[in-house]
């Protein structure tokens, strides 16, 4: 199947092309054609399933096709979690809308509003916002969402887990009932598919890679170190794939920072991303990653959850997830595209529970690896 086959228009096949996708992923071949014949969608799917594409393509398609406002209110509402995420979301529309004349807005909190109250009173057709930040600025009147046509509900497990479901229905009330909601999230437990029914109707099911199950091309291995050893057993394994960029989770903000310490004195080029630091330091961080600056990103699992880095080769828990299913979004950053990525991880014996779990989820033993002469000073 082609982007030509699901019918996408010149101007957005064109961008489309010049991003260099050539088929479209499984999610976007069942996906696009729901959305565009204007129906509701519950969608379960991950990131890196190519899931942004995959609303972002025919939302845009349905607003150029049906350009009737007069006027320059926002027509699309994307919903996510996180800035990054919201970056990325943004990044996406803003490619496929190349050769259209759409205008968006980014909405997040933890900078100042100003800028974005005047991007939104220049006029928009797309926002792309974190829940708490837009929901203020709805309050104060300082945007309008009564012509959104659609509404797209990004992630939706994690906007949950992070405690927005209250800003979500408050937006909700400021939307038009009768609109097209699209609501995407990688896992589908009963209370999010609770949520789910109550504000979709007849929506299409679609399901793509589900949360259990992980990529082949990933290579799993647990080594099992004790929590004191960790430190030193890290730098180890890091040394042994020196040339290479790895994305190394813990558990913890603090934990995160702890780790980074360790890993620049001994001469690593490490920074860590999560829910403490600021937007620019977040920011800056993922963007000396993506460009090679850092070699080590250390992450927690809110702040890592959406970022899409291309080849990322390595994925390391250092701490196992005590939610299974985060070990799976986790490793979901690597092997991606058809490339082989390695998932290892840290395993004490106080976590042994958890990775009986997760080998439980996943439906594999994952390889136990031995490193010989583990302990040394870190
Ligand atoms: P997402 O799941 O939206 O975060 O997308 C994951 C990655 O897949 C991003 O780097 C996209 O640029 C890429 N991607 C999305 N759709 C396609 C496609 N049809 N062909 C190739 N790459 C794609």
């Amino acid at each position: 199947m082609t982007f030509e086959d699901l019918k996408i228009i010149k101007p957005i096949l064109q961008a489309v092309q010049e991003i260099g996708y050539n088929t479209p992923s499984p999610i976007q071949q069942q996906a696009i054609p729901v959305i565009l014949a204007g129906s509701d969608l519950i969608g379960c799917a991950q990131t890196g399933t190519g899931k942004t594409a995959a609303f972002a393509i025919p939302a845009l398609q349905r607003i150029t096709a049906n350009n009737t406002a007069g006027g320059r209110s926002p027509r699309v509402l994307v919903l996510t979690p996180t800035r990054e995420l919201a970056g990325q979301i943004s990044e996406n529309f803003t490619s496929f809308s190349k050769h259209l004349k759409v205008r968006q807005a980014l909405i997040f909190g933890g900078v100042s509003a100003v800028n974005q109250i005047a991007t939104l009173k220049k006029g928009v057709d797309v926002i792309i916002a974190t829940p708490g930040r837009l929901l203020d600025l709805a309050r104060q009147n300082q945007i309008s969402l009564k012509e959104i046509e659609i509404l797209v509900l990004d992630e939706a497990d994690t906007m949950l887990d992070m405690g927005f479901i209250n800003d979500i229905k408050k937006i909700l009330a400021f939307l038009p009932t009768k609109r097209q909601t699209l609501f995407f999230s990688a896992t589908m437990p009963a209370s999010i598919r609770k949520f789910a029914t109550s504000i979709l109707r007849q929506p299409q099911e679609v399901n793509v890679n589900p949360v259990s199950s992980t990529a082949v091309l990933i290579e799993q291995s647990v080594y099992m170190v004790e929590k004191t050893d960790k430190p030193a057993f890290l730098v180890k394994i890091l040394r042994g794939r020196r040339t290479e960029q790895s994305l190394v989770f813990t558990r913890t903000k603090y934990g995160a920072d702890r780790l980074v310490k360790v890993l620049k004195k001994h001469g690593f080029f490490a920074a860590a991303i999560h829910g403490n630091k600021s937007q620019n330091a977040r920011q800056k961080a993922l963007a000396d990653f993506r460009n090679g600056e850092i070699q080590i990103l250390v992450a927690t699992d809110i702040a890592a959850r959406g970022i899409d880095i291309e080849e990322l080769p390595h994925v390391i828990n250092y701490e196992l997830p005590e939610v299974s299913e985060t070990y799976v979004h986790r490793i979901g950053r690597t092997g991606r595209a058809g490339k082989t990525g390695f998932a290892v991880s840290l395993c004490s014996s106080e976590e042994r529970k958890s990775l009986d779990s997760i080998q439980k989820l996943i439906g594999n033993k994952i390889k136990v690896a031995r490193l010989t002469q583990t302990r040394n000073s870190a």
